[in-house]
């Protein structure tokens, strides 16, 4: 499929209607985590979405779940990046590298909603730069012993379980990474209680995870010893499909706002879009939000044909991101007085937008993402010329 199911993305709409739209101001203005629009997004089957009926899931393809979080987006960033880090971070790595054991324990509460999900890799000295990461985990017996701290964790006071990326061979850097699914109750494990106070996504919540010598079964290791890095590559290329997919929900929100404001309000005795300015400010928008579009389904098709798709998931996901906060501004501009007060969501949405810059790897990593794999395709091609 090379583009949403029309019947799934109108169910989706009905629900974001009547379940999201009603609170997502109140939730972003009190940074209340909505519990319960979590748990009705797992009853309607949102998390499962890319994932086979044996886990609960719905046996579609990404494309679906990326359709779908656009639609929240468009109303509620925060809970879509909620949603996204559960369904994607949490369960994707699960699903992808984990034993049959793992999933068939972990998958089915996560995917219903009734367990909530984090994945923890960012520490206060490890951000972008993964290799550098502090948390350890050495074997003893048959368990594995974490120690170390993370933060900036979305879901970290609300998660039941998390996926926690730590070194198990120091010296190896990011080729001595693992992945362990940590869950609350483990004796030394726990969130701080520290909830960061953000710029924007303030529905979603985001706080410290610590590890005091923290007794891990070997089974819960996903894809083996010092496997992790490959598990991250393609865990992150994934989420940030879907953080694309946020940014253009946002940007399409707010292009809506725009559009119908532009034809509303009157100055100078005609409607704003008979301004050449305010059209090309329109006409920009829906530009880009085409370009995004296609990019996004472009990279998320050849996810789901099993293709390589590093090099567009970041092109996407810095594309969309950028347009998000430029998009964002003009629709305050667009709305003048009006749309930097909190009576409409512009406000938020411009907030909102530029966590997208951010998350799953700075608009920085992806360029240098992009430019290495443009550098590795092009030394392939010329070592198959001289072989020729
Ligand atoms: C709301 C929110 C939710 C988050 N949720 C999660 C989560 O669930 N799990 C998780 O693990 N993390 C999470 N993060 C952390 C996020 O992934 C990191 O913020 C991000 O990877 C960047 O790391 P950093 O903030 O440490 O910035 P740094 O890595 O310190 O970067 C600072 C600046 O330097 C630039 N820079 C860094 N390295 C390079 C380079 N090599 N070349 C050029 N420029 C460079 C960056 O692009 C950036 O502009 C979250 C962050 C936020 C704000």
């Amino acid at each position: 499929m090379i583009d949403y199911d029309d019947r799934l993305i109108s169910n989706g709409r009905d629900f974001v209607k009547r379940v999201i739209a009603p609170i997502a101001s109140e939730m972003d203005e009190k940074e209340e985590f909505p519990f319960d629009a979590f748990r009705q997004m797992g009853e309607f089957g949102l998390f499962g979405v890319p994932y086979p009926e044996q886990y609960g899931g719905m046996g579609l393809d990404y494309m679906s779940f990326t359709g779908l979080i656009r639609e929240i987006a468009k109303v509620c960033a925060s809970t879509a990046m909620t949603a996204l880090s559960h369904a994607t971070l949490t369960c994707g790595p699960i699903f992808t590298h984990g034993g049959e054991q793992l999933k068939e324990r972990f998958l089915l509460p996560l995917i219903s909603g009734e367990k909530i999900g984090s994945f923890a890799m960012t520490e206060a000295e490890s951000g972008s730069d993964v290799s550098s990461i502090g948390t350890r985990a050495k074997l003893s017996g048959d368990d594995y012993i974490l120690n170390g701290s993370k933060m900036y964790i979305t879901n970290a006071n609300v998660a039941d379980v998390a996926v926690v990326v730590a070194s198990t061979s120091p010296q190896a850097g990011l080729l001595g990474l693992s992945l362990f699914v940590v869950e609350k109750g483990m004796p030394g494990f726990s969130a701080t209680g520290r909830r960061e106070r953000k710029l924007g996504m303030r529905a979603s919540d985001t706080g410290e995870l610590v590890f005091n010598d923290v007794r891990v079964p070997k089974e819960n290791l996903i894809g083996g010893k010092n496997r992790g890095f490959k598990v991250l590559q393609q865990t992150l290329a994934t989420a940030r499909l879907g953080m694309a997919a946020i940014a253009i929900g946002i940007s399409e929100g707010a292009r809506d706002f725009s559009i119908d404001y532009a034809m509303q309000r009157k100055q100078q005795g005609k409607p704003l879009h008979r301004f050449q300015m305010i059209k090309s400010m329109l006409a920009d928008m829906e530009m880009k939000i085409s370009a995004a579009d296609l990019l996004l389904k472009k990279s998320v098709w050849l996810r789901d044909q099993g293709k390589n798709f590093t090099k567009e998931a970041a092109e996407a996901k810095l594309f969309a991101s950028e347009m998000a906060v430029e998009i964002t501004k003009d629709a305050i501009q667009i709305h003048g007085a009006y749309g930097y007060c909190r009576d409409l969501p512009i406000e938020r949405f411009f907030r909102d937008a530029k966590l997208t810059e951010i998350g799953d790897g700075t608009s920085e990593i992806q360029r240098l993402i992009i430019a290495d794999e443009m550098i590795k395709a092009r030394s392939h091609s010329r070592n198959n010329a001289l072989a020729l």
